[in-house]
């Protein structure tokens, strides 16, 4: 299988922090969990490829024209401010989204970022993009014939909206792989299966009904994202019964997990795309230090067969997965049993 990274690129992103409980705790998406991903990628023999630069199109047809803008000069910008942070972190949110644009650097932090998890540093923009940029060669790969490629996204994407950060997350890969396949794909669907509800996946197209959204999550009634990932969301406008939230009880093991995934499928398979993203988080593990989920290390496996058995070509991209001594081997598994599956 083709693996597309630029280690060096998307090593540079170094978030410092982020607030737990009211506590600041050191940010747990590191550039070592590149380090563990590339140690399951190595044992499985893959072929690792450099990412293409793809520009600001594919990027553009996801996220907003002021979203990018902000993103690719906001740290020169905040920098100017006298005393400023190393890092950005917003301190003034708007509290609904009907408020106007502001012109500072502040007050877009703010109004741009919905959480404290995801800082803005100097190297920010470019290893998002680059980690962007590994979802679209994936994407391209396949349009080029492979029956599936991965894209070891490093920061993750799945919780950025279209113009908004969140959750470790800047650009959503996810979603930008779906839309660059939409160009000769009539229906393609994205299947979440990381830790977390992919709210941000599902905010993106949540009144499109050629782009179905399936996540499988801990329950969000006490975990993040809290606001979004419930059952009873199901789409709006043309998108109503395009999206499908599948919430599982904190803690709940393979058996659980894969009969939730066997139930998305079944609605996967009547929507009968030609084509899936499936946003592969590695939280779910038993081991994970956010400790949401009970998935066990042949579990990945088991989940990456029936993923595989949908027989349509897949751009798999890498969402969350936090280190623990399992985290490249459960990457190794996956990779395997879709390969196994296929
Ligand atoms: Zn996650």
């Amino acid at each position: 299988m083709k693996i597309f990274v630029d280690q060096e690129k998307q090593r540079q992103h170094f978030p410092s922090g982020f607030l737990v409980n009211g506590v600041v705790q050191p940010n747990p998406e590191k550039p070592e969990r590149m380090d563990r991903l590339l140690e399951g990628v190595a044992r499985g023999g893959h072929e690792i490829c450099a990412p293409k630069d793809h520009g600001m199109d594919p990027l553009a047809a996801v996220h907003t024209p002021a979203y990018l803008k902000f993103l690719s000069t906001v740290y020169t910008r905040w920098q100017r401010i006298p005393d400023a942070t190393p890092e950005i972190f917003p301190n003034i949110h708007p509290d609904r989204r009907t408020a106007s644009y502001p012109l500072s650097a502040v007050g877009q932090a703010g109004y741009h970022i919905t959480d404290m998890s995801c800082p803005i540093g100097a190297h920010t923009w470019e290893s998002s993009r680059w980690s962007a940029n590994c979802a679209v060669s994936a994407a391209q790969a396949v349009e080029g014939g492979d029956q599936f490629a991965y894209a070891l996204c490093r920061p993750p994407g799945h919780h950025c909206f279209t113009d908004l950060a969140g959750g470790f997350c800047y650009l959503n890969n996810s979603a930008i792989a779906a839309q660059y396949l939409r160009k000769s794909h009539d229906r393609v669907a994205i299947i979440d299966v990381d830790l977390h509800h992919g709210n941000g996946t599902q905010g993106i197209f949540y009144e499109r009904s050629d782009v179905y959204t399936l996540s499988i999550h801990a329950d969000p009634a006490r975990f993040y994202p809290f606001f979004w990932g419930h059952a009873h969301e199901r789409g709006e406008g043309a998108g109503f019964g395009y999206n499908l939230n599948i919430p599982l009880p904190r803690g709940t093991g393979d058996e659980g997990f894969m009969k939730g995934l066997s139930d998305g499928l079944e609605h996967i398979k009547a929507f009968a795309p030609s084509a899936v993203v499936i946003a592969l988080g590695l939280d779910a593990f038993e081991g994970d230090p956010f400790g949401g989920l009970g998935v066990s290390t042949p579990g990945f496996t088991q989940m990456a067969k029936m993923l595989a058995a949908l027989n349509v070509p897949a751009v798999i991209v890498q969402e969350g997965g936090y280190l623990c001594d399992e985290l490249g081997g459960n990457l190794y598994a996956f990779l395997v049993g879709y390969e196994g599956g296929a």
